[in-house]
């Protein structure tokens, strides 16, 4: 960043980039910041906002808790979330980086609140001062920044965590530290990649690392908003081939003072026009507005796209954006009816290896294994009941049982009949049946139902039953 042109004090220095698009960018990165804090402690019903849980193996969802085997809604999560991106990169460029990704977030925190506001490292030299001097003092300040950061990293870790394991249990385990090795070098892990990003790796990581940055190109067209130097009235800075004319152009009102280029954090210079390094911060329009409106000029870097630099007017609403509205439309549509037929409960039948068993009295019992699990987020007293055969009753378990939040249980179930309810004298015979299992306090809402089959002996089997 550039010196400031006073000396008058660090504080000064910063509200003098307290320019319009910083100002609205730095209110939104607030507001981004306290949202990210605050999801992960709001509860609706009992579960979160949002959590992905590997722990309880579950995904929460405004308040709704979905097992494992429920995860039917994270490919309408995931084409939403790569929708939202295309539409976004589409409309706006890369607004995400310059106005809410927590890297540039992090930036800003560090750059201009910690290194800026708090300790002034980035004001102008004091002239009472020796260079050596205030080498030596910039370099204290420099590991006071960095414990700062530090400290916030940590936090910022903390709350990347309390996204997949939620901050009740969280804070649980981290008061003893000692059993939870694992988690706590997690976080320590993420803290240290942190101060390690934010500090020295810098706006690198946009420029080097981040995969985005490779593909938003591509979703660009000519109506995407970005920041554009306007060359016709500014002058030509770069010919053709990407090669520098001079700083200031022969004809045109660039002034040549190099504010833009001075100030954009990834070193870049937007009069040599679009930048896959650019992240759409608009410092350098920013920058340019002064200087222009000192000479009673518009400023020459604008929010716009090059078909309102042609026309006037930029189209919103072109084909590939209404394709965009349209697949996240349905995305959007698939996850509300796909969430709205989410079962309270779970039931996985399985028969035990044995296909029936025919008592004295010829009663024909079959064995299964039924897996419950309560996916709700209270506990409930669980039966069930075989629906469309009277004949067949149930005789194990003889009573409705308990399951806690979350938990499952296997159960030993027994089915039984003393009717004959199919005769075929060779063959055995498969009775289809459904099963239908319920909480007891509340049949309306948790009820499921599941198919199963009830084999019937051949009319051999049941008379060599009762020759023994
Ligand atoms: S050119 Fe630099 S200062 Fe301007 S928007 Fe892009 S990254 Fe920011
Ligand atoms: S800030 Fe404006 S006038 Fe100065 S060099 Fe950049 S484009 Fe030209």
């Amino acid at each position: 960043m550039e010196p400031a042109q006073d000396a008058k004090g660090f504080k000064q220095d910063f509200m003098k980039r307290w320019t319009p698009y910083f100002k609205k960018r730095y209110v939104l990165f607030f507001i981004v910041s306290i949202v990210s804090l605050v999801i992960p402690f709001i509860k609706l019903n009992g579960n979160h906002v949002f959590l992905l849980s590997f722990d309880r193996k579950q995904l929460q969802l405004m308040g709704v808790a979905f097992d494992m085997q429920e995860f039917y809604l994270m490919p309408f999560l995931l084409i939403m979330m790569f929708m939202f991106v295309f539409f976004l990169t589409t409309l706006g460029g890369r607004v995400w980086c310059g106005w809410a990704c927590p890297q540039t977030i992090f930036r800003a925190i560090y750059r201009d609140f910690i290194e800026g506001w708090l300790l002034g490292m980035h004001s102008r030299r004091n002239k009472q001062k020796s260079a050596k001097m205030e080498k030596l003092e910039n370099k204290a300040k420099k590991v006071v920044a960095i414990l700062i950061w530090t400290l916030l990293a940590f936090v910022a870790a903390s709350n990347f965590m309390w996204y997949f394991i939620p901050p009740e249990d969280f804070f649980a385990y981290m008061a003893n530290p000692s059993e939870h090795m694992v988690l706590l070098g997690f976080v320590g892990g993420v803290t240290l990649f942190l101060v390690y990003d934010v500090v020295w790796l810098a706006e690198n990581f946009c420029i080097y690392v981040c995969p985005y940055a490779r593909i938003q190109s591509v979703m660009y067209d000519n109506n995407t908003i970005m920041e554009i130097y306007d060359d016709k009235r500014g002058g030509v800075i770069y010919d053709q081939s990407g090669h520098k004319i001079a700083d200031k152009p022969s004809e045109g009102d660039c002034v040549g003072c190099m504010a833009c280029v001075n100030v954009c954090p990834t070193h870049i210079d937007i009069r040599k026009g679009l930048q896959l390094e650019c992240i759409n911060c608009l410092e350098c329009a920013d920058a340019c507005a002064p200087v222009m409106a000192s000479l009673g000029k518009e400023n020459l870097i604008q929010w716009t796209s090059y078909e309102a630099m042609e026309t006037g007017k930029t189209k919103i609403f072109r084909f590939r954006i209404i394709a965009y509205i349209v697949m996240l439309t349905m995305a959007f549509s698939g996850l509300l009816l796909m969430g709205s037929k989410k079962e309270h409960m779970l039931l996985n039948i399985n028969r035990t290896t044995e296909l029936y068993a025919v008592k004295d009295s010829g009663i024909v019992e079959n064995h299964y294994t039924f897996l419950f699990q309560n996916t709700d987020s209270k506990e409930h007293d669980y039966y069930f009941e075989v629906v469309g055969n009277e004949d067949i009753k149930i005789s194990r378990p003889t009573e409705p049982f308990k399951l806690n939040a979350g938990s499952k249980a296997n159960k030993v179930v027994v089915l039984y009949t003393d009717k004959e309810i199919a005769k075929n004298d060779r063959k055995d015979t498969p009775i289809a049946i459904k099963i239908r299992s319920f909480a007891v306090d509340d049949k309306q809402k948790i009820v499921v139902e599941r198919d199963a089959v009830f084999f019937y002996p051949s009319t051999e089997v049941l008379n060599e039953k009762k020759a023994k």
